[in-house]
């Protein structure tokens, strides 16, 4: 069953006079329990994809259905509606509240959806727990490194369950062995049928997904499948070459029944 169905979209931004034609017909269909890395050089409408993917913002023209609803129709509490069922968000820079503890991060969607204090605290946990940092629910951003605060981010992503998760350069502020390591996690969240979208510059990164998009000047360049490299074995082979320890802690932890 396709979870994204893009037909044919287009997006037109209107700057003065100029027009920006970010993307140029672009149609693609996203089985659900795909993990999809998204590529393709500065300007080639990566961002204005995962906007429309995300419900943040609407096609020009062509038709987008997510998880068999036409979004490129809906007004704005539709899209909202969406984006609150159906979607977690990762993004470059965390994006995480400086001054509140990661549980309270992590909390903040369930707040937007009146969970009661009880369940959003025991969901919260356990999204946390899920990500590997059960023990540092009380810490603030700056108490932890940026790997611990991409996780507090996925976690947050996670606590409403979402069946699509769409991550803009979520390795981008990360150093190459936290960034395989946050591989790992996306790897076990696939594996346990989470459908991922996740943009990246890098090669070495897009090479542990299933499929690989290539944009070029709005358009899709390439969109082929291909055999994913396994995280936790680059990151054990990471640590070997810098003298580590080669045991991969275990990212995530087996969400209870
Ligand atoms: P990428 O994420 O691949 O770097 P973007 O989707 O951000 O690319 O941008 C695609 C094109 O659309 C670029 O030419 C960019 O300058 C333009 N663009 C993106 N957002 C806007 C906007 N809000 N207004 C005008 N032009 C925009
Ligand atoms: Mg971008």
């Amino acid at each position: 069953m396709a979870i994204v169905d893009v037909v044919d979209v287009t997006k037109i931004y209107a700057l003065g006079d100029v027009e920006v034609h970010a993307l140029r017909g672009v149609s693609m269909s996203i089985d659900a329990g795909e993990f999809v890395a998204v590529m393709g050089s500065s300007g080639s409408g990566k961002s204005t994809l995962m906007n429309i993917l995300g419900c943040l913002d609407k096609p020009t023209t062509g038709e987008f259905r997510l998880a068999g609803e036409l979004v490129s129709k809906m007004d704005s509490d539709g899209l909202a509606r969406m984006r609150n069922r159906t979607l977690g968000f990762v993004f470059q820079s965390f994006n995480l509240l400086s001054r509140t503890t990661a549980l309270e991060n992590v909390e903040l969607p369930l707040l937007y959806a009146d969970v009661p204090a009880a369940e959003r605290h025991r969901r919260a946990r356990e999204a946390l727990g899920r990500v590997g940092l059960g023990e540092r629910m009380d810490h603030h951003p700056n108490q932890l490194s940026g790997g611990q605060q991409q996780r507090v981010a996925i976690a947050r992503a996670l606590v409403n369950q979402p069946k699509l998760i769409l991550a803009d350069e979520p390795t981008g502020n990360l150093d190459s062995e936290t960034s395989i390591e946050m591989m790992t996690l996306f790897q076990e969240l696939w594996s346990a049928g989470i459908t991922i979208i996740l943009v990246t510059h890098e090669p070495d990164i897009a090479a542990f997904a299933g499929r690989v998009v290539d944009m070029k000047d709005g358009r899709v360049r390439f969109d082929r499948r291909q055999q994913p490299a396994d995280a936790k074995a680059a990151l054990v082979e990471s640590r070997a070459q810098r003298g580590a320890s080669g045991e991969p802690d275990s990212a995530v932890q087996e969400a209870p029944a």
